[in-house]
């Protein structure tokens, strides 16, 4: 089957979280099953730079404020995967983030970036290259959420079925609302921007475009997706989310072996695996140094690796820092976004050099040196659609200490005596959002750790978790195939 993944990262040409590590595995796995995968991405000078074998496809009358616009096709440096890419000089063209400019504020005009992008999805999906059509449309987050729109209007106005669309919420929360009178610059037809269109509470919203007109919807663990049908969860959408249950499945994101494997990893200090353990000490003394703690290894040494924003519930770790120092624990935190929280957390740092450690910024190789050394990664997300860096902790012996939410619920095995009996614990899982929850999580870890032995247990069952993109991809295909009528 034909099928064209529209989004706005991939790892690893342009990635800013999550959604990229899951575009640049899925279309891949798909393709190990006999999948026909393309991506179409806006033409972000980053894609220019690395993409290889780039040819023009077509060029369209400027629209959306472009100056011009281009369809061009190339593929990934390293697996050939081949990737549309949108060149619209005076849209795409900026240095920098994908979504803010240089001060964090958002593009003014992103509706018309990334409405340009959906359009052109409905185009490829129309026919503009004569060479290759897809028979599935798969739009990823609510950058690609007027996809299914596009293709539901081009039916509507040509009266010819089209591909039929898939729309993958990554995030729930991050929405892309505009002002409602920007409907009028986006050619969709005026019936449209309703109560059972785009409309929402007067705004154009386009996660809620690719909610109502996809003909499935999924999200990234079956958790979340029935997290999200319930009000407090829903971000506002659970009236639309509830009429389209019945369309609404949660597959679980995996992990990219050739990317995140402790045995094979040329970024950590010593490669590792779980029958020997030895490599991952040598990794956490070469984290320790590299981040200017001493070398202990009694206790635990815990780390994040995260955006810092709200959802990730670092300020309940930032409350319980002294504790942790106290009972002896170091931290190392690798973390970029918000402002406030990157300056307590230096903070916590400068009060405690022995202890805690915080390298404020982006930096993929660092991570995979963050996940090898520590001992735990700290996840108490206030909601978390599936999580990735638990799964490379698991993957790297490094116990996810997690609220159980979401995709977190749904990869990590608590610690509990009777779990650890049957020999199926994988880290630690807390109830409620409370500072003594995670507190008891924390203890518990804590003594678990002075038993090395009993650890080291959890530490092998957890790197025997097998979280792999050729599942989600079976899964993912199944569900394109009930829609788009292949046996
Ligand atoms: P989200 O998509 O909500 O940010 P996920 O856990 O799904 O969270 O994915 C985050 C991805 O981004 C992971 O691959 C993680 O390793 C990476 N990441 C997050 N913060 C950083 C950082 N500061 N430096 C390097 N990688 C990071």
């Amino acid at each position: 089957m034909r099928v064209l993944h529209v989004c706005t990262e991939v790892y690893p040409v342009l990635k800013t979280g999550g959604l990229a590590d899951v575009t640049g595995a899925l279309p891949a796995a798909q393709i190990q099953l006999g999948c026909d995968a393309r991506l179409l991405v806006p033409g972000f000078p980053t894609f220019f730079a690395s993409l290889r074998e780039q040819k023009l496809v077509f060029e369209l009358p400027p629209r959306f404020g472009a100056y011009a616009i281009r369809l061009y096709l190339g593929s990934l440096p390293e697996s050939g995967m081949k990737v549309y890419f949108i060149d619209a000089p005076g849209l795409f063209d900026r240095p920098g983030n994908p979504y803010f400019n240089a001060s964090n504020q958002d593009y003014f005009d992103n509706y018309r970036r990334f409405a340009l992008l959906g359009w052109m999805a409905a185009r490829v999906a129309e026919g503009l290259d004569v060479s290759w059509t897809p028979e599935l449309v798969h739009a990823h987050d609510w950058h690609a959420g007027l996809t299914p729109a596009y293709l539901k209007a081009s039916e509507f106005w040509n009266q010819r079925p089209l591909a039929k669309s898939v729309f993958t919420v990554h995030n729930l929360a991050y929405q892309g609302n505009f002002p409602g009178h920007v409907f009028g610059e986006l050619d969709l037809p005026s019936h449209f921007f309703g109560l059972d269109g785009v409309e929402f509470h007067h705004q154009l919203s386009f996660i809620k475009a690719g909610l109502v007109y996809a003909d499935r919807i999924t999200t990234v663990s079956p958790t979340y997706a029935r997290e999200i049908l319930r009000t407090e969860n829903a971000c506002g959408l659970d009236g639309v989310l509830q009429k389209r249950a019945a369309d609404l499945y949660g597959i679980l994101n995996g992990v990219d072996f050739s990317v995140w494997n402790p045995a094979t990893d040329a970024a950590i200090a010593a490669n590792y695996n779980v029958r020997s353990l030895a490599g991952k000490r040598k990794c956490k003394q070469a984290l320790q140094q590299e981040a200017g703690l001493p070398l202990q290894d009694d206790k635990p040494l815990f780390c994040i690796v995260s955006r810092l924003a709200v959802q990730k519930g670092l300020d309940m770790v930032l409350d319980a820092l002294s504790e942790i120092v106290r009972m002896g624990g170091q931290i190392v935190i690798l973390g970029s976004g918000d402002a406030s929280m990157e300056s307590a957390f230096r903070n916590a740092a400068f009060a405690n050099p022995a202890a805690v450690s915080i390298h404020a910024g982006y930096d993929e190789l660092k991570s995979h040196r963050v996940f090898a050394g520590s001992d735990v990664i700290l996840m108490p997300s206030r909601y978390e659609p599936c999580g990735l860096t638990q799964l490379y902790g698991l993957r790297y012996g490094t116990l996810p200490l997690v609220h159980r939410v979401g995709g977190l619920a749904d990869t990590v095995v608590d610690s509990t005596e009777e779990n650890m009996k049957r020999g199926t614990a994988t880290g630690f899982a807390f109830d409620g959002f409370q500072y003594e929850s995670f507190m008891s999580a924390v203890r518990r870890c804590f003594e678990l750790f002075a038993h090395r032995r009993e650890w080291q247990r959890v530490q092998r069952s957890a790197m025997r978790q097998h979280f792999d993109w050729e599942t989600a991809a079976v899964h993912y295909l199944e569900l394109y195939r009930q829609i788009a009528g292949h046996h």
